[in-house]
């Protein structure tokens, strides 16, 4: 099952109507990501990177990091973005790559900078470890209160919040 486009548009209303509960929106756009069709092959990927790249208006290198063990799934991480030496990152399983990821993970970089050194998927799962220990109540209600939710506005509806 996949969101038909006549849906989309009650995306921002399911948002406003739910905006006080953001952990319920996170789990549902958790299911949407689910249904969302997955990307096949890794070239396939790039061409729809490079699409999206170009509909959101990013110049920058944004390189795929992808693995075949579900090494995201197993801390329960859909994707995440960062930086390389040579521009931006976007990681996720192989397993779990779609359309709607990738422009998830393209909005944080085009709206939330995704500042963070995350060559490898390696590195991220090692960092991301350590933060959620010492991550604080107000960049987690940042983080789940605006960030996730625009992006996935934008991964399911194009708008720019
Ligand atoms: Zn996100």
């Amino acid at each position: 099952m996949w969101i038909p486009k006549s849906l989309r548009k009650y995306a921002l209303g399911l948002l406003i109507v739910s905006a006080p509960y953001p952990l319920y929106n996170t789990v549902i756009f958790s299911e949407v990501q689910r249904a969302a069709p997955k990307i096949q092959t890794i070239e396939e990927a790039y061409g729809v990177l490079n699409e999206e790249k170009s509909k959101i208006g990013i110049e920058d290198k944004v390189a795929l990091v992808i693995n075949d063990e579900d090494k995201l799934k197993k801390i329960n991480i859909g994707g995440f973005c960062g930086r390389n030496d040579e521009g931006y990152v976007i990681g996720a399983d192989m397993s779990n790559l779609s359309r709607f990821l990738i422009r998830h993970e393209l909005y944080h970089i085009f709206r939330d900078g995704c500042p963070k050194f995350r060559p490898t998927i390696e590195r991220f799962v090692e960092d991301y470890t350590r933060e959620v220990s010492i991550r604080n109540l107000a960049s987690n209600l940042k983080f789940y209160y605006f960030q996730e939710q625009r992006a996935n506005i934008y991964a399911l509806t194009g708008l720019k919040l």
